[in-house]
């Protein structure tokens, strides 16, 4: 009990950069000056997730008292009896990471210290080297390990093919808040803001596993050991093509090897794990309990790659990394540049916390986006670091924000990717 209670909540809607489609979610209290910010940032459908906040969590939970989040958290997972999913997740994250925030606030912590504090000074964070030739991609990991970057995750283009992560056509400057699926690309029509990495083309497995695997040899032989190396297959592969794929980067010996399969076939990981040591990492579009706890549990994977808003924030991704602790299984946590500044400060809270981390993707925000997000978490020398202020240690100015609206034109959907008979491909 604190007697502070919720006197209000509201969906915040705004995009800085092109794709950066970010919904926060600000809870006001009925102490005077006493807010928190959370993150309910999912890019593809963000009005239906402002519905959930607003017309459903809103009047749940206006009066209730700001320091009971466990039970706040449960109560509205319930509340809509059918639970999950990306919506209702990324509403209640966006309501968790806010009281979290708050709570903070009260104690006059940080959250990684009020949740027991420090296991590290920074978080070590990945960045991404992505271009259309392995010499491009080979200049862009030298670039990021010259700003001291342990961690680079490496795609390319399959030269004819449709490739994720990586521009077909030709080589993209490095864009403030590309995640692996946003690009301004040099052949991209000038106004068209949803271009994307992956492009609408063609995708055909061997093609792509021939040239990334080209590229994993090219990196080791010219850069060598001195930087772990990521690699994305986005879910693309066959099965049985999955388990090959897996086997034959081996050699490469990755930090990880990122969503070989779609949720629905990881079972698929018990032949990946009699086969080879490549260590495996998934979670990004996960969102309920099933699909990563047996994951876990079976230590069937090395990386738990959830990102907090759409498993429900703060709350569950502590007791999901706690199990992976106990496993053996490291963290590493989704947060590519549609992650908003409030989801990137949650997820360091906790990377800075957990003992069984791992890596934190990077985002790279450009300054408009940390102007409208004062105390965005500092990137340098390949880490992230923690201004050290109460709570999550960011605010948001909503006058600023307020002139950024989403773009609507691009309809929140993937451009499809097919194969060449026409069948849709996973994004
Ligand atoms: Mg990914």
């Amino acid at each position: 009990m604190s007697n502070v209670k919720i006197r209000d909540i509201r969906a915040i809607l705004t995009e800085p950069s092109p794709g950066a489609r970010f919904t926060v979610v600000k809870i006001e209290t009925t102490e005077p000056g006493l807010y928190g910010l959370g993150c309910a940032s999912l890019r593809t459908r963000p009005k239906a997730v402002k519905a959930a906040i607003d017309d459903y969590l809103r009047p749940f939970l206006i009066g209730k008292d700001v320091a009971d989040i466990e039970d706040i958290w449960q109560s509205a997972y319930v509340s809509s009896y059918w639970r999950s999913g990306p919506i209702l997740n990324n509403a209640l994250s966006g309501v968790d990471e806010a009281l979290w925030d708050i709570k903070g606030k009260m104690a006059g912590m940080p959250v990684y210290d009020l949740i027991g504090g420090k296991a590290r000074e920074a978080a070590a964070v990945y960045a991404h080297a992505s271009a259309s030739t392995v010499e491009e991609v080979e200049d862009q990991a030298l670039g990021f390990i010259e700003e001291g970057y342990h961690h680079v995750r490496v795609q390319v283009a399959t030269p004819g093919f449709a490739t994720y992560g990586a521009s077909g056509g030709e080589a993209r400057d490095r864009d403030p808040q590309d995640g692996p699926n946003w690009i301004t690309t040099k052949t991209a029509p000038a106004d068209d803001r949803y271009a994307y990495a992956q492009r609408a083309g063609v995708f055909e497995p061997k093609p792509y596993m021939r040239s990334a695997v080209a590229l994993l040899e090219r990196m080791r032989s010219n850069i060598g050991w001195k930087v772990e190396l990521l690699h994305d297959v986005h879910e693309r592969l066959p099965t049985i093509l999955a388990v090959d794929f897996a086997k034959e980067v081996e050699p490469f010996k990755l930090f990880f090897l990122e969503d070989l399969l779609p949720p629905h076939e990881t079972a698929w990981f018990e032949r990946v794990r009699e086969q080879c040591s490549t260590p495996l990492s998934i979670g990004e579009i996960f969102n309920n309990p099933l699909e990563i706890v047996p994951l876990i549990h079976g230590r069937l994977i090395d990386f738990v790659r959830t990102r907090l808003s759409p498993i429900g924030g703060i709350t569950p991704a502590r007791k999901y990394a706690a199990m992976a602790e106990l496993m053996g299984v490291r963290t590493a946590f989704q947060g590519p540049g549609n992650v908003s500044p409030v989801g990137q400060s949650a997820h360091l809270q906790l990377d800075l916390n957990i003992s069984n981390f791992g890596v934190q993707e990077e985002a790279i925000y450009n300054d408009l986006t940390k102007e409208m997000f004062p105390g965005s978490p500092e990137i340098r020398d390949g880490f992230m670091w923690s201004n050290g202020e109460p709570g999550l240690g960011i605010d948001i100015n909503e006058e600023l924000a307020a002139k950024y609206p989403h773009n609507e034109e691009g309809g929140g959907h993937f451009d499809n990717v097919r194969r060449a008979d026409g069948t849709v491909v996973r994004p």
